[in-house]
Order: structure tokens, then sequence, then C-alpha cells
């Protein structure tokens, strides 16, 4: 059998920094785990547009289709803030995104012990937290039809239509409920079912789905209002949410601010199963390009080695050595290792992204 093969996007700005230490890790597990993988690295987004004119090739996007995973830094920065539209960085990660078809949308929100300081809330609601937001990716407001501005009378009207239909919604609803079975078999739906036919659909989509398919997995729903105030008073309540996009969207930067740093966060988007049975995917740090930090070995490198423990969990089976890597993680900021985002108000000598790979690495 061939190795598990990834594409390797760093991308712009901290990308190729923090990817460098993920590359390293990955090496590790190829020597130390005997878990081999086959590396293949291209270009994506403004660093793509300088060699190519465009910000994703169409030899990168047909690359992407075929691998078992997809794993990016970050794209953009100020070099490309006037570029026209249709070749902006960001549009080489929507590409990727529309064309692999990543309609599931996982976000974890993960309270690290040590950082639980850092939150916005009280240390005893977010302590030990670990949720897990799943956030329809492709569909819904952002995408319905009609949309547009257009003049009514003697004023001018802007238009955007949620839309979903019963397929997109049991797609998302199935990988909610795959994923609650590896965690803890507790799922809850959020909508408005009490003001919106697309809420009141979903609401019966996700029952339906759920009677028939995952019965053996705890369901509740919740309107999304009252979820985004239970995720502040006691996100804990919560294992697995499931979400269409603009309520996934705005609750799962809520809950990103309950763990801290923006340089901790991972996330991965998935697609339907390949012929291989594995999910189409691609991984990447929630930050992005951070141009203010580019170039100074400032950068938090955790958020794009957590993204990579979820390639080894979601895409590669590998579970156990997610856990090893996460472990290897949490024992590091227990230790006090630090990179300049994690220092308090006390502050503290902050080490460089290299070195926090060294003592991920060593632990
Ligand atoms: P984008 O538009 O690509 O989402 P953004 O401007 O919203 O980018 P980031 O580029 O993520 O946001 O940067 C926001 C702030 O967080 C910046 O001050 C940046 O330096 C900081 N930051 C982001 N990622 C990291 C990281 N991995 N380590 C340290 N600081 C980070
Ligand atoms: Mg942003």
């Amino acid at each position: 059998m061939s190795n598990p093969s990834l594409l390797i996007l760093a991308g712009d700005g901290i990308g190729p920094e923090v990817m460098n230490e993920v590359k390293r890790i990955i090496t590790w597990y190829g020597d130390k785990r005997d878990m081999p993988f086959d590396v293949t690295e291209d270009l994506v987004g403004g660093c793509a547009y300088d060699k190519h004119g465009t910000p994703l090739h169409d030899d990168t996007m047909a690359k992407a289709q075929e691998v078992d995973a997809v794993l990016l830094g970050a794209v953009g920065g100020p070099k490309y803030d006037d570029l026209d539209f249709s070749v902006k960085p960001e549009r080489g990660l929507l590409r990727l995104r529309k064309e692999m078809d990543l309609f599931s949308n996982l976000r974890p929100a993960q309270c690290f012990d040590a950082l639980a300081d850092f939150s916005s809330l009280k240390r005893d609601i977010v302590a030990g937290l670990d949720i897990m937001i799943v956030r329809e990716l492709t569909s819904g407001v952002y995408f319905g039809e009609p949309r547009g501005i257009h003049v009514e009378g003697n004023e001018r009207v802007g238009v955007n239509t949620q839309r979903y239909t019963e397929s997109e919604i049991a797609r998302v609803a199935r990988s909610a409920f795959e994923l609650a079975r590896r965690r803890n078999n507790k799922v809850c739906s959020m909508e408005k079912a009490n003001v919106m036919e697309s809420g009141v659909l979903w609401r019966q989509v996700v029952t339906e789905i759920h009677e028939k398919e995952y019965s053996d997995v705890q369901l509740s729903h919740m309107y999304a209002d009252n979820g985004a105030m239970q995720l502040v008073r006691n996100p804990k309540q919560f294992d697995v949410i499931v979400t269409d996009n603009l309520f996934g969207d705005l609750l799962s930067d809520a809950a990103a601010m309950l763990t801290g740093s923006l340089g901790m966060l991972p996330s991965a988007s998935l697609g339907l199963p390949m012929a291989n049975g594995r999910p189409k995917a691609l991984y990447e740090p929630v930050h992005g390009s951070a141009p203010d930090i580019t170039g100074q070995g400032k950068a938090n490198p955790i958020a794009c080695i957590l993204s990579f423990a979820m390639a080894l969990r979601y895409s590669f089976d590998a579970g156990a050595e997610a856990d090893r890597l996460e472990a290897a993680v949490e024992k590091v900021l227990a230790d006090g290792a630090r990179t300049a985002d994690l220092l308090g108000p006390e502050g503290g000598s902050p080490i460089s992204t290299t070195e926090m790979g060294d003592a991920i690495l060593a632990a």
C-alpha cells in the first residue's frame, strides 16, 4: 500500500514559518513512528500570483483533488491589497473549498488548562473546555439567489436569500453525527426555526437523519440566539454543535474567544468520501497571514500543528497519534513555553516559532 499523501500549501506571511514546524513533525512521524507521508509542496495565494499570475494554478487544484489531505498555512498580505478581486490571494482558498466541495467546517474550541486565564471568561467556565462547532460551509445566505442591490420605487434594496436544500442539510448533519460517535455521542443543532423557514426544514431534516441513522447519539435543538448566550454562559454543556453557514460563522468566532489566542486555533474542512473512503479534506489554522509579525520568528506554530493533529485524526485514522501530538502541546504549555502571543499582561520572555517547534518535538 502506498503512503498517505499530503499536499502542503504554506502560502503567504507567517504561513511558511508555522508550516516549517509542521514539516519537522511530519518528518518525525516518518522516522520515529513509522508513519511516512508522501508530501508534495505547492503555492497558493499571493506567492502563487507572483509566480503564475493566479492565486491557484490549475495543476495545484488538480493535485488537491488527488491527495488524501491538504494542509494550508495562510494567504494574503498588504502587498496584494490592490489586486483585482478575481486574483486576490483569498480567491485561491475559496476555489479550493468550492471545487473540493468542502461543506463541513470543523472548528474545535479547546481550552488548554495552562492558558485558561487567557479566556475572556472566568477560568472555571472554560478550563478543560473541549467542544466542536460544525458549520455548513458551501450554502445558505452567503450563496443563495436572488441576491444583489436594486432599486424599488425611490430607494435601494439589498437582498440576500437564505436557502437550504434537504440534501445540503442532511450531509452536514451526518458529518456532525459521525463526529459525535468519535467523541461523546452528543449533538446540539442550532437554527432559528421560530422565525425562518430554512430553520424549520433544518430541524426536520436533522431530526429525521437522527431517527433513521444515528439514534444512538443524543440530539438536542436550540435556537441560535439562545445558543450564543449559552456558549458564553456555560460552554461545557455542549460537545458537538451543528449549524448553518451564517450562524456557524458567528458562533465559531465567539467560541474561539473562549479559548484565548488566535495562534492556538486549528480547523478542518471536510467533503464527501473519496474512493478510498477518506473524506476530501483541507486543514488550516484559523489565523491569517499576520503581516505585522511576518519574518520575525514570533509566530505561534501551535494552530498549524493542531491542524495537522486534526488531519491525523480525521483523514488518517490515527486518533492515538493525534492524542500524542496534542498531549505534547499540552505538556510544553504546562511547562511554561510561550510564544509572544501567549504572554499575558504580566509579560515574561517569549520563545521563537522554531523554539516552540523544538519543545513540542522534544515532548
Ligand atoms: P485574515 O484577513 O487573513 O483573516 P486578519 O488580519 O484577520 O487576517 P491575522 O492575520 O490572523 O488576522 O492576524 C490578526 C492578529 O493576530 C495579528 O496581530 C497577528 O499578528 C496575530 N496573529 C495571528 N496569527 C498568529 C500566530 N500564529 N501567532 C502569533 N500571532 C498571531
Ligand atoms: Mg480575519
